[in-house]
């Protein structure tokens, strides 16, 4: 154990942070070089570190924060809840926040679907949602053993335990773990940036329509689910679908019988425009993953949202083995599930969906001075989700060299402009909380352009 009494405060917890904390996805050498800011604290769109620096919260604390930090409704809930029940298991017991969010929630949701699965973050309302597909078949009975394999799109990202890793196809994060993984098919992402030599843009988007319709109809009586991320694949960078992509697997899955999983994980609760981006194509889902936002980004609760169908194959008596023997010790805390329903509110009160479409607006006006940038080979962007890729020759869409880590280069220069951004390798993503004020969208611009600039 360090124990450095000579040092001044911040100094004794960043080399206690460096002599013992291991950081998720991040790579740990470079880290105890980089002397990141240690919050301790947050104002509204603001966190605060050690020092009183303050930092606008640019990547909503990983795309989850909501309203802004320390909302005084949720916190407000979150203190009534401490006052009754901080934990009590939704194992055989219930609780009131539980039931009145899975209520609400329902409420929200695509149509059909009536029953919320609790769970704790994105990977396993993903976990969850997989094995209850696998389950269900079996307990359907029609040719059960046969609905053994998973359909995914290219550069999917799931989560990171290793069911959901199975059905994710990123190759960084993905491909020591292979030997672990179960087989999953894979229908090639519909981006037509880096499309295969031969295909015009638009002939490259019709092939990828028709690989959906090919590889569920060859496969349609062994796949258990297909999964999508609707709308947006998020971690590979902010990849937009085609319109109609999403329309488009619905309709093949549901004439196959294929049931379908939406991972609304990173796209729910308001960052593409509405609620859920499922409702943008008028898609009900089989099986709906919710994570994130679902507390307005305050603790760790997540749902899977199933449909009556789904739910009533695992019915039956105790005897029958049809139960879903599955959940967490931390399954539908109510703690997080009060700042859930609280969060709920706000949305409608404070017009949050209104203030997401202005600031799209906004963000797509102000970066558009990026289109002519020599480094910027594509700006991708739905409702507050941005994604700038950067190349060192937008001509030939050459990379920089791994090694320059140019996209780690632009979290480093906003953060010394005190802003807090978060790459995808060399795509600079923004990712404000769907509350933000226009005024502070402009801050966040000012500073990632600037930092986009001193880093390529
Ligand atoms: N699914 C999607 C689409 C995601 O973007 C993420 C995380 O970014 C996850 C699942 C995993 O969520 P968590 O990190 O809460 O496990």
């Amino acid at each position: 154990t360090v124990e450095p009494t000579h040092l001044s405060k911040p100094e004794q917890l960043r080399a206690w942070d460096n002599a013992h904390v291991w950081h998720p996805f991040t790579a740990m050498q470079a880290y105890e070089q980089e002397q990141a800011p240690i919050i301790t604290s947050a104002e509204g769109f603001e966190l605060i570190d050690f020092e009183g620096n303050r930092y606008l919260d640019g990547i909503s604390s990983l795309w989850c924060n909501v309203h802004g930090h320390r909302v005084p409704e949720i916190d407000a809930a979150i203190k009534a809840q401490v006052d009754r029940v901080s934990h009590s298991t939704l194992l055989g017991l219930s609780s009131e926040p539980s039931i009145e969010l899975a209520r609400r929630l329902v409420e929200r949701a695509p149509a059909g679907l009536t029953r919320v699965f609790y769970s704790d973050s994105g990977a396993t309302a993903v976990e969850a949602a997989l094995k209850m597909a696998f389950q269900y078949h079996r307990q359907k009975g029609n040719k059960p053993e046969q609905r053994d394999l998973f359909c995914t799109v290219g550069n999917a990202y799931h989560g990171d335990t290793i069911g959901s890793v199975s059905v994710g196809s990123m190759e960084l994060f993905h491909r020591v773990y292979g030997p672990l993984l179960f087989r999953t098919l894979s229908c090639p992402s519909p981006q037509t940036l880096r499309r295969p030599v031969g295909f015009t843009a638009e002939g490259y988007r019709e092939f990828c329509f028709a690989e959906v319709e090919r590889i569920v109809a060859e496969n349609a009586s062994r796949l258990a689910a297909f999964i999508i991320e609707p709308l947006v694949q998020g971690a590979a960078g902010i990849l937009v679908h085609p319109p109609g992509y999403l329309r488009h697997v619905r309709e093949v899955t549901r004439r196959h019988g294929v049931p379908l999983i939406a991972d609304e994980v990173a796209v729910g609760f308001g960052r593409t425009g509405t609620l859920f981006a499922c409702e943008q194509e008028d898609v009900s889902p089989d099986l709906m993953c919710l994570a994130k936002g679902l507390t307005g980004g305050y603790l760790p609760v997540a749902a899977t949202l199933a449909t009556d169908e789904i739910y009533s194959a695992f019915l039956g008596d105790p005897s029958e083995g049809r139960t879903f023997f599955h959940g967490h010790t931390f399954t539908g805390n109510p703690l997080g599930c009060a700042a859930g329903l609280a969060s709920l509110e706000l949305f409608e009160r404070n017009k949050v969906l209104q203030n997401v479409a202005s600031n799209s607006l906004k963000l797509r006006e102000r970066l558009s001075v990026l289109d002519s940038h020599p480094h910027v080979a594509q700006i991708r962007q739905k409702g507050i989700m941005v994604g700038v890729e950067l190349v060192r020759d937008r001509e030939t869409l050459t990379s920089f060299p791994s090694e320059r880590r140019t996209g780690h280069q632009v979290t480093l220069a906003a953060r010394r402009r005190g802003v807090i951004v978060r790459p995808l390798g060399d795509v600079a993503v923004l990712m404000p909380a769907p509350a933000m004020p226009g005024e502070l969208i402009d801050r966040l611009c000012d500073v990632f352009l600037e930092s986009i600039d001193e880093a390529t």
